[in-house]
């Protein structure tokens, strides 16, 4: 029986604190959910159908901005588990050549959902995901505010071929300990910003049995059989002995005494560091309290909090109340020192990689130049595990940390060995005097898969910065504030106040998630112009009810009324980006979706399709664009496949570019079938440049050329693509293989 607590990511410029509690049965207990959580399962293997229950200690967006599309993702796979299921069963029945035999009953654990614990407003918060995504058939269970004593995972019903319930083994529990963060706002402004509800938790198992002493039971003369059981269980029994005397053994001689349950506690500490508030929190979250009535042994406990919360000397004090035998892990919520890199190394590799070949047009991850442990033992660490079970391997298991220096060894072994960059300079031989010094306006992508984040591509987000260096964001999918600011290009922390406009093409989920985080951290004077679809509007509106914060941080047009010229979304674009027209063009795809086309930008007249079928009055309204950036979901070959999903394939997308007469296409938002490299078009006469967007490419109106030459190069780094995939992207693959997924109107 094993059970062990694992960080899972920790705060980093693109990753928040998450811990994962893993039962002996293998359900998983997410704890809080930011953006970039699936990315972080993928990346470590683990599939995100494993989490049964997800616990938040506040509402924000660092423990709920990865939620919407974690819930999504665990329905999907749900779903596509009991399709598969039931196809098997219906094989099975074929197979036995008997039509009159009745399916096997399906079993119900296979449809088990989702437990969610949060602080209250947890509802609230997933009611408002209604106007994006829904999905009805996957169930919700959520507990707000305290809890006490209640099972975190739903037990499983499996049952052995003999009808016997599988035995359950050990499970956690959960108690939840509220407490109101009182936060004190600008002084300037003189303002208090609203309470903010948070939760701690105690997670446990029950007493763990004692064990069974047979040869005991057998010296006392106890016959084998059904009365070894009952002393098992804690009754006694009577029997005759060989001289024919009753005799009566009871439990407690046969088995060793029962030992208390293990204890996990997750402690989050008031976010700002005011001390009468941590002295609050202290007062109230006494080692007492924390473990009474529940009899457990506490073996580790988790400090979210500030590095200067957790060495503050009356934060000492209280952690000395504890026995000595708990460990205590410091999770730090500062991500300004960044001290452990990204958590996505599977992206970074890539990038690094894609940079060697071609530094003016792949961007490589900004990390710390090495990776440094600068707060002792007690600093958790992404990655590291600590054992719960079996009891004599407590503690934490060993844990090699990521050397940035191998990293960049492997990956230049990489490159050379391929022949990328050899190729790369052949083909790129007369592009170079192209080259541009100056800035004069770039496209960044931020993330260029489609409907689930990935190992190696990120969901949909382009950022378009003017020559003045303010910039516009062409859809907003998860992860992409937290891309921008790992990127050695476009705006850092303290520029994304020169984000100036989002535009967002469609609800659906891989689009715009990566809003709130946007709105949270954007901290300029002025607030953002965001151009969504109407079904946004309202969720925003609904969520700054629930934080009053955002409500002023954004001025929102609707798609809708971009049809025709919009004054205001006009003046402010040209006056913040220089942007002389902006208008909107339905597309066919999911109710509210549309294209764009901005004139005037710096690579002219530009075009952005959003997800759509291929458009032809997008492409009478567009006609001679500089730039068309057109999403291409599948590959050649598969136009059934794309109709259905109401997406484009390659050779639509490239049509589309032909009938608009468009200069230059750019490809995006690919299937997650194809990870790492976009397949090729399979008739293409090179009429138009195409450029293949990868994530961390920058694009620049004088190094277009160049790039539409140099993915021949790119594809040699990935040689292994051709030959089928396998591993971690199975469950992204699984879900892409639902028919229409991810495109109907009633599900998202
Ligand atoms: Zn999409
Ligand atoms: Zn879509």
């Amino acid at each position: 029986m094993t059970a062990s607590v694992r960080i899972l990511t920790t705060s980093s410029v693109d990753s928040n604190p998450a811990i994962l509690l893993v039962e002996p049965d293998g359900s998983k207990i997410l704890i809080n959910c930011g953006e970039g959580s699936q990315r972080s399962f993928l990346d470590s293997q683990q599939r995100v159908s494993t989490v049964k229950a997800v616990c938040l200690t506040h509402l924000s967006y660092e423990s709920i901005g990865g939620l919407p599309g974690m819930i999504l993702t665990a329905s999907d796979v749900q779903n596509a588990t009991i399709e598969n299921a039931k196809a098997a069963a219906a094989a099975k029945v074929r197979k036995s050549n008997n039509s009159t035999q009745l399916l096997p009953p399906f079993p119900t654990d296979t449809a088990q959902g989702l437990n969610v614990f949060g602080p209250e407003g947890t509802n609230s918060f997933l009611k408002s995901l209604r106007h994006f995504m829904r999905r009805d058939s996957f169930r919700l269970n959520v507990h707000e505010g305290l809890v006490e004593g209640i099972r975190v995972c739903l037990p499983k019903t499996r049952k052995r071929k003999s009808g016997q319930p599988v035995s359950e083994g050990a499970f956690f529990s959960v108690k939840s300990f509220p407490f109101v963060e009182r936060r004190i706002g600008d002084r300037k402004r003189s303002r208090t910003l609203p309470e903010r509800k948070t939760l701690s938790y105690l997670f446990w198992t029950p007493r763990f049995p004692g064990k069974f002493m047979a040869n005991e039971a057998k010296r006392l003369g106890v016959p084998k059989g059904p009365m070894y059981g009952m002393l098992k269980s804690g009754n006694s029994v009577t029997f005759s002995d060989a001289s024919g005397e009753q005799r009566t053994v009871t439990s407690n001689q046969t088995v060793q005494p029962d030992s208390p349950g293990i204890g996990v506690a997750v402690l989050r500490y008031p976010e700002d560091f005011f001390e009468e508030q941590l002295l609050v929190f202290f007062k109230q979250m006494t080692m007492k309290r924390v473990i009474s009535s529940v009899g457990v042994e506490l073996e580790i406990a988790i400090h979210i909090a500030s590095r200067s919360s957790f060495g503050d000397k009356i934060a000492r004090q209280w952690r000395d109340e504890f026995p000595s035998t708990v460990q205590h892990l410091l999770l730090d919520t500062d991500i300004s020192a960044d001290s452990h890199g990204t958590p996505f190394r599977s992206a970074a590799h890539g990038a690094l990689c894609r940079s060697l070949v071609c530094p003016d047009l792949y961007v490589q991850v900004r990390e710390p130049n090495t990776l440094r442990r600068p707060y002792g033992p007690e600093l958790a660490r992404a990655g590291s595990e600590f054992v719960l079970l079996p009891r004599g391997k407590v503690g934490f298991s060993d844990f090699v940390d990521y050397n940035i220096d191998d990293g960049k060894e492997k990956a230049r072994t990489l490159v050379k060995d391929s022949g990328a960059s050899t190729l790369a300079k052949e083909l790129l031989a007369e592009c170079a005097l192209c080259v541009n010094e100056s800035f004069s306006g770039e496209l960044f992508f931020t993330g260029t898969g489609s409907a689930i984040p990935c190992k190696h591509r990120n969901v949909s987000g382009i950022c378009l910065t003017s020559p003045n260096g303010n910039s516009i964001l062409l859809d907003v999918g998860e992860g992409t504030v937290g891309q921008l600011l790992r990127a050695n290009s476009g705006p850092t922390s303290s520029t994304l106040a020169h984000i100036k406009a989002v535009w967002i093409s469609h609800p659906h989920a891989d689009h715009h998630l990566g809003i709130l985080r946007l709105l949270h951290d954007r901290k300029a004077p002025d607030p953002l112009l965001l151009m969504c679809p109407s079904p946004i509007i309202s969720f925003l509106t609904e969520y700054c009810s629930m934080d009053s914060d955002l409500s002023s941080a954004y001025v929102a047009v609707n798609c809708n009324d971009l049809i025709r010229e919009n004054a205001k979304a006009s003046f402010l674009l040209k006056e913040a980006l220089g942007i002389d027209s902006s208008f909107a063009v339905p597309v066919t795809h999911c109710p509210y979706s549309f294209g764009l086309i901005l004139e005037g930008t710096c690579f002219g007249k530009l075009v952005y399709s959003g997800d759509c079928r291929p458009s032809s009055q997008l492409a009478k309204c567009a006609l001679g664009a500089d730039l068309l950036i057109h999403e291409a979901t599948f590959e050649d070959g598969m136009e059934v496949e794309a109709a259905l999903k109401r997406h484009s394939t390659i050779g639509e997308a490239l049509s589309v570019g032909m009938e608009m007469k468009a200069k230059c296409v750019v490809l995006t938002h690919f299937s997650q079938r194809y990870p790492k490299v976009p397949p090729t078009p399979v008739n293409h006469e090179g009429s138009i440049p195409v450029i293949f967007a990868f994530d961390f490419m920058r694009l620049s109106p004088s190094n277009l050329v160049m790039a539409s030459k140099v993915t021949p190069a790119i594809r040699l780094l990935y040689p292994e693509e051709s030959e089928g995939r396998q591993g971690a992207e199975t469950e992204a693959e699984s879900i892409m293989a639902i028919p229409g997924l991810f495109a109907q109107s009633e599900l998202l």
